[in-house]
């Protein structure tokens, strides 16, 4: 017991001296993984490729890059490299996506990807962007740029990429960029939440469907600032009450077996549903409702707070409450209090409880 309090107490003195070291820094890079690929990556722009010497290799307008036995191949012809820099003076464009500046190249096993690493604020303003239309009220643009901060800073110390999707923070690049999420991001430049000195972590979503889940019921962590509660705001929201219609036959193929029948099982504290219990042949042997969405698609079984479901011999059909995993900040709901004029830190203590707002950098 007094090994671990030292452990605990060690781990908080380190984060204080990384938490006051990083102070001294402003605006760290964050390294981002957009795409992995084993085909091939296509970009274009004013484009200056390098190796692993710093030396230029080629200057193209549009390059391909795909796997190869002795390193990367660039337009058909063998770079002997295994990690290239691709840098240019404006935008690189990667399919219907652009960049700033500088892209990374690595092969790995005989499969490519693609790195870009660019500053936290920079990054920021991006997610907001990609996450929240510029119409919103700027309030709500606020609270979400300190929550996708705080995230941010909480993973960059725990692995060595973000995801661009939904997994981490959601992140289109430079086309989505809007002035609001500019001025939200520059308001609110170097804040972030922290419990007990230490970066909260600040998971949000699209809508609760009235009922917050807390962290220990979705994720089986147990942060205290993400509890159940009630959000009275997000009502009348369009993810508010959704439904969803499936084909027996697609039923069965997202989920890659013949399903007999099914049930949901497990009703947690916020009404989710945790599980479901199958009788199927193969037999599926993972049956959480969050291992289910990602199978039948998060955009068609929208949350685990099912409500209905009916199903027969020619279909399955799901309605349920919410977008999103329900922990954290509800988006919809942080429109409406800013709309009905409270202010971003007020939002963030209503969704985040007894979280300090302080200064990162
Ligand atoms: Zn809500």
């Amino acid at each position: 017991m007094e090994k671990r309090f030292c452990l605990v107490k060690l781990a908080t003195i380190f984060l204080f001296i990384l938490l006051t070291l990083s102070s001294l820094y402003s605006n760290p890079e964050i390294q981002l993984r957009i795409a992995a690929s084993n085909i091939k990556i296509s970009l274009a722009g004013n484009l200056i490729v390098t190796g692993s010497n710093g030396k230029a290799l080629f200057q193209l307008r549009r390059i391909e890059i795909v796997p190869g036995p002795f390193g990367i191949i660039i337009n058909g012809r063998s770079s002997g490299e295994s990690i290239i820099k691709i840098l240019s003076s404006n935008l690189i464009e990667a399919g219907s996506r652009k960049f700033r500046k500088k892209i990374e190249i690595r092969q790995v096993d005989g499969k490519l990807s693609m790195y870009h690493a660019l500053p936290m604020e920079s990054y920021i303003a991006g997610v907001v962007a990609s996450e929240l239309p510029g119409l919103w009220p700027i309030e709500t643009l606020k609270a979400q740029a300190i929550a996708a901060r705080t995230y941010a800073v909480w993973q960059k110390y725990k692995k060595e990429h973000l995801e661009t999707t939904a997994l981490d923070q959601v992140y289109y690049g430079t086309q989505n960029e809007h002035p609001l999420a500019q001025q939200a991001t520059q308001e609110t430049a170097g804040l972030i939440l922290t419990y007990e000195s230490k970066p909260a972590h600040a998971y949000f979503h699209s809508s609760c469907g009235g009922n917050i889940a807390s962290a220990s019921e979705v994720f089986g962590t147990h942060e205290p600032y993400l509890r159940n509660n009630k959000c009275p705001y997000c009502y009348g929201s369009p993810p508010y009450f959704w439904n969803y219609k499936f084909s027996k036959r697609e039923f069965d193929r997202k989920l890659g077996s013949k399903i007999a029948e099914f049930n949901l099982v497990n009703r947690t504290k916020s009404s989710r549903m945790r599980d479901f219990a199958f009788s199927s042949y193969p037999l599926l042997k993972k049956t959480r409702t969050m291992y289910i969405r990602s199978k039948l698609g998060y955009d068609k079984l929208c949350s685990s707070l099912i409500t209905k479901c009916t199903a027969n011999w020619y279909s399955v059909e799901f309605s349920g409450r919410g977008y999103g995993h329900g922990v954290g900040m509800c988006q919809w709901g942080a429109r409406e209090m800013a709309i009905l004029g409270k202010e971003s830190i007020e939002i963030l203590n209503f969704y985040y409880p007894n979280t300090l707002i302080k200064r990162f950098y």
